[in-house]
């Protein structure tokens, strides 16, 4: 009689999905949570720290980026014997 195992070993791998969003920039003031507009690069929320700076005198920012990363099986389901 044959003993015969069968051990199923997937890789995952995180990819950058940009199907649904691209990645979003937003800066935000840590000195009064005033926030620039979400944005799909970061020159307009730049644009918006350099305005509020000179117009408050505030000039600490938070950057605040956001991507969507999707989870991928890299190895197809072993086929049965
Ligand atoms: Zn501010």
């Amino acid at each position: 009689m044959a003993v015969r195992s069968v051990f199923r070993f997937v890789n995952w791998v995180l990819l950058l999905d940009t199907s649904g969003s691209p990645p979003i920039f937003e800066l935000e003031c840590t000195s009064c949570g005033t926030s620039s507009e979400a944005a799909g690069a970061p020159a307009e929320p730049q644009e918006w720290a350099l305005k509020h700076a000179s117009r408050t005198g505030h000039t600490m920012f938070r950057a605040v980026h956001t991507s969507f990363f999707r989870a991928t099986r890299t190895e197809a389901r072993p086929s049965p014997p």
